[in-house]
């Protein structure tokens, strides 16, 4: 038996409307008319039981999966509520900003609600940022519907309908009613369900079934801004049916009736993952399918979101499973929702072909490199890059180097391979993570439920895969300030960190899609190569210690004007040189720095160990039959 969260109906909600009519079928309803979406506007009109007496309705400001108080209240324009056909005043309550009152008039039987959400062009903020164009949308209900205050969202019912422009299509894992011109209708469900189940739909659509024949389908929806850029290659759709079967064999089971990856393919939307129980919102670049740097760059997305619907949606952490979008969320095993997908999305983007070998294993050496150089881990546990995501997710690039970002996802994937070769190895190939996904994961599949864990529950199942001291296992990785990242899983699974003059498929890929130069390995910094900027620094580098700090401009290396390609010659010649020299501007002032280097070009990679058995190489293999 699980522990559902399921919470007796409608008993949070009558404290707000105790006297709501028998006619309610469902508990309000949201009309979306997105014919606007040009221009930027939804409109969006709402309707409620009503009753006399003041009345307290909710934005949603928790929103799961971004893990932190992300609803975009302040998109919220031109409200007006009416009620008994009269507009009626609303009053922002004054210390909650997501909650608004009214009185309502006796004999009204119904509260309307009327407001435009005004759609966000800038690139950070991940659902709240631009996800519309004049060809697509990605709709998240969560910005476009109050609810009342109070409630548990799976205990309240909703109906909801969407009007198209025209000719435009739509995926989602929501259930369609009835058709009714441009505008769909969709079938009542929980709020929870509502708001876990976005709306892709556009001018250019194309639908890929990825598990035909199968009585769970797994589709792609995706959205472009051109219709050449719907040309996915058939050995990436190969790619992708092959993991649907990696991750059904990897978990033993599904906790979904269908699943909808929703891509949208733009230059002028946020690019980023978002996890769904049945679903997933996957926004990434227009050409991501013709262009092979685009795709490598976007090479775990898929994957990575996909596991979120074994762990994450349907195994949470308690502190994330809050059972509304009010209650604050705690997200000290993030390093376990996020970090624990991180890792398995990786294994399967390989296992599913994906990614090759060699891409993967590039990915590998760029995360070890790269955690070794977040330097704050000196100062600050991983179990706190969770604890202060809600803020760290909207930290600025300068001084991440330092200060640590949200590490539980690199950090996390390191830690989950230690953990994966750590059993591979104590129960002499016998047992692996496979193991403790099918334990922690599995169970027959009754649709989207939510199984919450603790700290408790994750050290049981891993210590009933294969006995060991877990608990200092991870006290020490987790809760314990440390020197070093957590390599062990490579170096014990056979590899070690090697560096090499060139860069690696990944890298490389990572730098034209980012248009940014990582130099952190050799210097100790970070260009945004388009703005030619220093954007981080290695702390105890040697930028470090010449005195160098992100934000400033980078004008010239060794008296010449900055490109990509002068830095890089410099430090390729810097064991005959023995020093790089970067003259920068700090806020109008021009200052040039002598580093002292002399070691040459250095780019991760992984080179083998051919004295340990390859457990890197049988973890990233293909699996399913
Ligand atoms: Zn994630």
């Amino acid at each position: 038996m699980s522990p559902r969260i399921r919470v007796p109906a409608l008993a949070a909600l009558l404290c707000t409307l105790a006297a709501a009519p028998a006619f309610a079928a469902v508990d309000f309803t949201v009309n979306v008319d997105a014919r606007e979406v040009a221009r930027g506007l939804l409109h969006v009109t709402q309707s409620f039981p009503g009753r006399s007496g003041t009345v307290s309705l909710s934005y949603p400001r928790w929103i799961p999966g971004e893990h932190g108080p992300t609803g975009p209240t302040v998109d919220v324009s031109g409200l007006v509520v009416r009620a008994g056909g009269k507009v009626v005043p609303w009053r922002r309550d004054l210390v909650d900003m997501q909650t608004i009152r009214v009185d309502v008039p006796s004999g009204a039987k119904s509260v309307e609600v009327a407001f435009d959400f005004l759609l966000d062009n800038g690139t950070e903020g991940f659902t709240s940022a631009a996800c519309a164009t004049p060809n697509l949308l990605l709709l998240s209900w969560n910005e476009v519907a109050f609810y009342p205050t109070g409630g548990k969202s799976d205990a309240l019912r909703c109906e909801a309908s969407l009007t198209l422009p025209d000719h435009w299509q739509h995926g989602t894992a929501l259930e369609s009613g009835p058709a009714s011109g441009a505008t769909i209708k969709f079938r009542s469900c929980t709020f929870t369900t509502l708001v876990d189940s976005p709306v892709l739909c556009g001018r250019y659509f194309k639908t890929v079934e990825l598990a035909p024949g199968d009585s769970v389908p797994v589709r792609m929806r995706m959205a472009c801004d051109s219709e050449e850029g719907l040309n996915i290659p058939d050995s990436q759709v190969e790619a992708m049916r092959s993991l649907v079967r990696e991750a059904r064999g990897l978990f033993g089971t599904q906790h979904f009736h269908h699943y909808d990856f929703l891509i949208t393919l733009s230059e002028h939307t946020a690019h980023f993952g978002l996890e769904h129980h049945q679903s997933s919102d996957d926004r990434g670049r227009e050409r991501w399918w013709l262009d092979d740097d685009l795709r490598r760059s976007h090479s775990n997305l898929l994957s990575h979101e996909y596991v979120h619907s074994w762990n994450g949606k349907f195994r949470r952490p308690v502190g994330l499973a809050t059972g509304d979008f009010h209650t604050p969320m705690q997200g000290d095993l993030l390093w376990v929702y996020e970090g624990l997908t991180q890792y398995l999305g990786f294994v399967l983007a390989a296992r599913s072909g994906i990614r090759t070998p060699d891409e993967a294993r590039d990915a590998l050496a760029s995360v070890a490199a790269d955690m070794e150089a977040h330097r704050g881990r000196g100062w600050r546990p991983l179990v706190d890059t969770g604890t202060e995501a809600q803020l760290l997710y909207g930290a600025r690039n300068s001084w991440e180097y330092a200060r640590r970002s949200t590490d539980f996802y690199d950090e996390g994937l390191l830690l989950w391979l230690d953990a994966d070769v750590l059993i591979r190895t104590l129960s002499k190939g016998q047992k692996s993570l496979d193991d403790f996904c099918k334990r922690f994961h599995g169970g027959p599949n009754h649709g989207p439920e939510v199984k919450p864990y603790t700290l408790n529950d994750v050290i049981a199942a891993l210590q009933a895969t294969w006995p060991y001291d877990w608990a200092g296992f991870l006290r020490q990785r987790v809760y314990t300030v440390q020197a070093h990242a957590p390599t062990n899983g490579i170096t014990a699974g056979g590899w070690r960190i090697a560096w090499k003059d060139s860069l690696g498929p990944i890298q490389k890929a990572r730098e034209v899609a980012n248009k940014t130069v990582e130099e952190g390995y050799t210097l100790g910094i970070r260009v945004d190569d388009k703005e030619a900027k220093i954007l981080d620094v290695v702390p105890h580098s040697p930028a470090d210690d010449a005195g160098v700090a992100p934000d400033m401009k980078l004008v010239g290396v060794n008296g010449r004007k900055y490109s990509s390609d002068v830095l890089r010659d410099a430090i390729a010649a810097s064991p005959r040189s023995g020093r790089v020299e970067l003259l920068c501007e700090n806020k109008e002032f021009y200052k040039t720095y002598v580093l002292d280097y002399r070691d040459g070009s250095r780019h991760p990679a992984l080179a083998r160990d051919n004295g340990v058995r390859d457990h890197v190489s049988e973890i990233l293999a293909p699996h399913a039959k």
